[in-house]
């Protein structure tokens, strides 16, 4: 994987900038790299996506929450993230209020972009958004996932047509089959051209005459689908991966949407997580940490296995033990978390005539009593 450049430094803004400024920045890349502007040229192309992709974080502030904190790691740029991975519909459907106005008659409505013709807006599946309960040996050591949706397919009937026969489909009367309506708008920089998806065709460029019976002409129906997936080790709560492709489908000639994978932690283990690393609390009793003992801590990978652990003579009250490695493994790839032992001295509070009496003698003796 290629070496992402900072989000902040992509756009050439600083990171306390605001939501405008970020937005204004973005507008300012996204035209000097428009593929309009430079046709052919497979570096601006790639500076484009790097732009969108990078104002997809910043402007969304639970996203640029997560990338201010965890950098690229937070955003999981392997394995399908959301984040990775642009392509120029996306960026076009997603950002497309950055671009109204900005290539009114100069570059030509930012259709002509791969040949000239104009942009007939490819009909796109809506995403389904589901979530996915994992343990923490899940998230130790990667998991895969099998999950029955429901969702819209294309209708069997009329193979997503929406029409009785193919004759049925006929070219928008209102577009002209462009399936883009081009409006004048008069701004202080003069005449504006801009262009949208035709209302009458819903951006298609065609009207279906007779409907199919089975769907009524939307080409889509509903159905299930068993779908399996891969959840990479080190994922946290709130994390969303994508699986293109598995969300509903578009009527015929479309794109499917995506299925999104909302990730939640379950919080039912004994551990407590910090990033990579996770912190277990191990409770010993006087004895034990002025003797030394073994102690049993619980696998991290929930297999039911335990861990031992020597606990030295003299052990202090609030010792930390660190476990290199013993954590879980990083998103990105690069090393593993630490398990972290706080070590508990447990100091009853009830206690019979004879351990009183025990501890009567204790006090008397010299070791007990604080060095000076
Ligand atoms: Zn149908
Ligand atoms: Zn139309």
């Amino acid at each position: 994987m290629a070496e992402k450049r900072d989000y902040y430094e992509v756009l050439g803004v600083d990171r306390n900038a605001s939501a405008d400024e970020i937005k204004k920045a973005y507008r300012k890349k996204a035209i000097q790299y428009h593929p309009d502007k430079n046709p052919g040229d497979k570096e601006a192309e790639e500076k484009f996506k790097e732009a969108a992709e990078a104002y997809d974080v910043l402007s969304d502030p639970q996203k640029k929450a997560r990338y201010d904190q965890f950098g690229h790691a937070g955003m999981g740029g392997a394995g399908g993230f959301s984040g990775g991975g642009f392509s120029m519909d996306d960026i076009f459907s997603q950002f497309g209020d950055i671009f109204s106005g900005a290539f009114g008659g100069g570059f030509g409505n930012f259709g002509g972009f791969g040949g000239g013709q104009s942009r007939k807006r490819v009909a796109r599946g809506t995403d389904i958004r589901i979530r996915v309960k994992l343990s923490l040996g899940d998230i130790v050591n990667g998991v895969e996932k099998k999950v029955k949706i429901s969702k819209l397919v294309q209708c069997p009937d009329c193979q997503g047509k929406g029409a009785v026969s193919e004759a049925d489909i006929k070219t928008c009367d209102h577009c002209h089959g462009t399936g883009m309506v081009t409006k004048i708008a008069h701004t202080i920089l003069g005449q504006m051209q801009t262009s949208s998806p035709c209302p009458y065709c819903g951006g298609e460029g065609k009207k279906v005459t007779n409907p199919c019976r089975k769907c009524s002409g939307s080409g889509l129906t509903k159905s299930s689908e068993e779908i399996t997936f891969k959840i990479p080790a080190g994922v946290q709560d709130g994390m969303q991966l994508t699986i293109q492709g598995k969300g509903n489908a578009a009527k015929a000639g479309g794109v499917p949407g995506n299925l999104l994978v909302v990730i939640e932690e379950e919080n039912n283990t004994p551990f407590q997580r910090e990033g990579d690393d996770l912190i277990y609390n191990l409770e010993i009793s006087v004895p034990d940490a002025i003797l030394g003992c073994t102690a049993e801590i619980p696998s991290v990978s929930g297999d039911g296995s335990k861990l031992k652990i020597t606990i030295d003579a003299g052990t202090q009250p609030g010792k930390v033990l660190r476990l290199r490695g013993k954590g879980i493994r990083s998103l990105n790839g690069y090393g593993t978390g630490d398990l972290l032992i706080y070590v508990q001295v447990f100091i009853p509070k009830k206690l019979d005539r004879k351990e009183k009496e025990i501890m009567e003698q204790w006090r008397e003796s010299s070791s007990f009593a604080p060095k000076k």
